[in-house]
């Protein structure tokens, strides 16, 4: 067969237009392929065509701990690779469950003041296959009350539910949720879908307030602590933990791949709603279990975390050392209480430039965050310090933003 026939079905045509008009946007996305040291975490390795690789700061990354290089959680992983093998050779119901997995899902539980824990492949897995099964549950009469920033992996399991209505709710706004409560009809079951640390304005919800909401209209409450997972309450539980409100939750979720810095995603719960996930989530039943290695290295993480609140006490020493490097040369940034520290750009282009210049000039990689992502107008550097940012390295990216920023 010709290529002109055997490409010639409508499909391809229409993705070179898609491009070109991705492209004339302005929201074509490149990757920035870089290599993270394991021995100099911030340090990336960029590498260009033949070029010698030049060192890059990275200041995007959600290992927000640098768990993710931690030697304990590296050799976790080797050994467990070396003894156990390099995958999981299958989904947990058909020989992929390894003693591991039971062992992590116990600890989470643990970690959250709940009875039960189930793993999935990834955090976003974990929420979009938990509400899409949650809210079609009991004949999919269900109202999901989401928050209007949640992240797009509950967006899509709530509307992967399809006989379940949505109601989104203004941001953290507990006055319009209740409003919005008090006028849906009595009889249908309500879930209350909300983050607690929001990742590009790194804002807090008030998790105790939105559950005695949800006490007063008998909702279900599920929070994503994807952001606040190692980083909040005296283990690392989360907002949820440092507010002392773990147990008003129902369902807490969130990653091992962000302030554990390994990888997977996980949900934890009373154990009727746990035994019911395992066995009516596709997303759970139907993939290949999470690996051994990566089993072990998050449980090493896990373990770490909650023992060594240094940890976060480093961590948070850090971020309020930026936030007043910054405030002292005068750039503008959002000062949250989270260890997200956004540089606002206020458009696109601007913000495409800023972010190229810092990488080619300053080396220094901290990807635009543009619109759909955030508001237009709202254009950024979402900016994330660890524990393993340098004075040193503070005062060059703070000198190049001021350079970037300010000269005019
Ligand atoms: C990153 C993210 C997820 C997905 O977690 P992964 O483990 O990266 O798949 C879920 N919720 C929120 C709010 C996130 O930012």
């Amino acid at each position: 067969m010709s290529d002109h026939l055997r490409f010639s079905h409508p499909f391809y045509a229409y993705c070179k237009e898609a491009l070109e008009d991705i492209e004339k946007q302005g929201r074509y996305r490149r990757f920035t392929p870089l290599s993270r040291q394991s021995s100099h975490y911030p340090v990336y390795d960029r590498k260009i065509n033949t070029q010698k690789e030049t060192p890059i700061v990275a200041w995007s990354a959600n290992d927000y701990l640098g768990m993710g290089i931690e030697p304990e959680v590296m050799n976790a992983a080797i050994t467990a690779i070396q003894k156990y093998g390099a995958g999981a050779g299958g989904t947990r119901n058909i020989a992929g469950t390894h003693p591991l997995h039971e062992e992590l899902e116990a600890e989470l539980a643990d970690l959250h003041e709940k009875e039960a824990g189930l793993l999935f492949v990834s955090g976003y897995v974990s929420n979009q296959a938990s509400l899409q099964t949650i809210l079609t549950s009991m004949s999919g009469n269900w109202i999901a009350f989401s928050d209007q920033q949640n992240h797009n992996s509950m967006i899509a399991g709530i509307k992967g539910a399809k006989s379940a209505d949505c109601v989104i709710f203004k941001h953290n706004d507990l006055q319009d949720l209740e409003n919005k409560l008090a006028a849906a009809p009595k009889d249908v079951a309500k879930l209350l879908v909300f983050e607690s640390v929001y990742s590009m304005d790194g804002d807090i919800a008030d998790i105790g307030a939105i559950c005695a909401l949800a006490r007063k209209y008998n909702a279900l409450t599920y929070l994503d602590e994807v952001h606040a997972v190692g980083l909040y309450g005296k283990e690392g539980g989360g907002v949820s933990q440092r507010d002392g409100v773990a147990d008003q939750v129902d369902i807490i979720e969130g990653t091992l791949a962000k302030g554990f810095g390994v990888h997977g995603g996980y949900i934890t719960a009373k154990r009727e709603i746990i035994e019911y996930l395992r066995l009516a989530a596709a997303g759970f039943i139907f993939t290949t279990s999470l690996p051994p290695s990566v089993v072990a290295a998050a449980l090493t993480s896990v373990r770490l975390v909650r023992l060594q609140n240094w940890r976060r006490e480093k961590l948070f020493e850090r971020i309020h050392t930026f936030q007043r490097k910054l405030k002292e040369a005068d750039i503008p940034f959002i000062e949250t209480e989270s260890q997200i520290v956004p540089v606002i750009i206020g458009n696109a282009e601007l913000c495409k430039e800023v972010s190229q210049c810092l990488l080619d000039k300053y080396h220094i990689y901290a990807p635009p965050i543009n619109y759909p992502t955030v508001p237009k107008g709202t254009e950024r550097l979402r900016l994330t310090p660890n524990p393993y940012h340098t004075d040193e390295m503070m005062d060059n990216m703070v000198k190049a933003l001021k350079t970037l920023l300010l000269k005019k």
